[in-house]
Formats: C-alpha cells, structure tokens, sequence
C-alpha cells in the first residue's frame, strides 16, 4: 500500500469513528422533537386556535348578539343576524365565520363581553375542502361544547394578566 494510500485510509477511519461517536452521542440524548400525532407539545393557555362560541352552564348560549366581534373583525371573517326572542333577550340567528379568510388575530374573542367567542385550544381542523372552513354557529357552538373544559381553564390561567 503506498503513502498517499494509508494517509487516505487513516483519514477515513478518523472521519468514520469520529461521526459514530457523534451518532451514539445523540442516541442517547433526551430528543428534540416529538412523535407528532402521537405526541404532542405544550400549548399555552393564550393558544389562538379553531373558533367556538360557548354556553352557559345552564346550557344558554353566551353570545348577546352585540356584533362587536363582527366590527371588529379585520378580515370581515364573521357574519352576525340577529332577532329578539319572544322573552325579549336578543340572539343571533345566524353566526358564520370564513375560516378561510380568518387570521387569528384573536380581536374577536378580545371584543367580546361575554366571553362568548372565543379561539379554542384546538389545531388539528384541517379540511380537504374550503366548504367545511365555512363555519355556521351550529358547528361554533358543537366546538365550544367539545372544548368547555379546556377553554374555560385556559381562560381562567391568563386571567391574572389581563
Ligand atoms: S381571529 Fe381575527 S380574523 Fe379571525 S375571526 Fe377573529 S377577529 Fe376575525
Ligand atoms: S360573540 Fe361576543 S362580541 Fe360577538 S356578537 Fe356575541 S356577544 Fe357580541
């Protein structure tokens, strides 16, 4: 074997253990990543995620039909009608929100008196169709009933800093 020959071979078996022990190294490390969908990160208690309107414990609609959210909203997302019921308590009739259009700013669920909009902890309502992003205040109100639990203590966890 000449020179060149055995500088080659002793470089290559430097780079060959130097790469394994790198390799065991970060075998053994805690990962950095996760084993999503089966695992999954902290969310904060401020996570801006899918829509829902909620209800009182009595199962009363929250939402007042004060259409501040719908003013507010930047990206015209939210669509409110509205009537009084025969007790005279005004309510929405019809509450749509164009997820498509939406940009999570949160404004809101920040306009609202009666915490009754709110963004959800949930992000995994991906859709193989734009129609199924068109939200009708059915579907809102199925998401707030879905995520009472974790809406109201995440609510509950960021009150202080509000
Ligand atoms: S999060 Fe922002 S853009 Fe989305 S519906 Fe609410 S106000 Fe509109
Ligand atoms: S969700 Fe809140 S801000 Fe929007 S109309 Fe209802 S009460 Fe008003």
């Amino acid at each position: 074997m000449s020179r060149l020959q055995q500088t080659i071979r002793g470089a290559l078996l430097m780079d060959f253990w130097s790469a394994f022990a790198l390799g065991m190294r970060y075998f053994f490390q805690k990962k950095a990543t996760v084993n999503y969908p089966f695992e999954k990160g902290p969310l904060s208690p401020r996570f801006r995620g899918q829509h829902a309107l909620r209800r009182y414990a009595n199962g009363e609609e929250r939402c007042i039909a004060c259409k501040l959210c719908e003013a507010i909203c930047p990206a015209l997302a939210i669509t409110i009608e509205a009537e009084p019921r025969a007790d005279g308590s005004r309510r929405t009739t019809r509450y749509d929100i164009d997820m498509t259009k939406c940009i999570y700013c949160g404004y809101c669920q920040e306009a609202c008196p009666v915490d009754a909009i709110v963004e959800g902890p949930n992000f995994e309502f991906a859709t193989e169709t734009r129609e199924e992003l068109f939200y009708d205040k059915a579907k809102l109100l199925e998401n707030g009933d879905r995520w009472e639990r974790e809406i109201a203590r995440n609510l509950e966890l960021d009150a202080p800093y509000r």
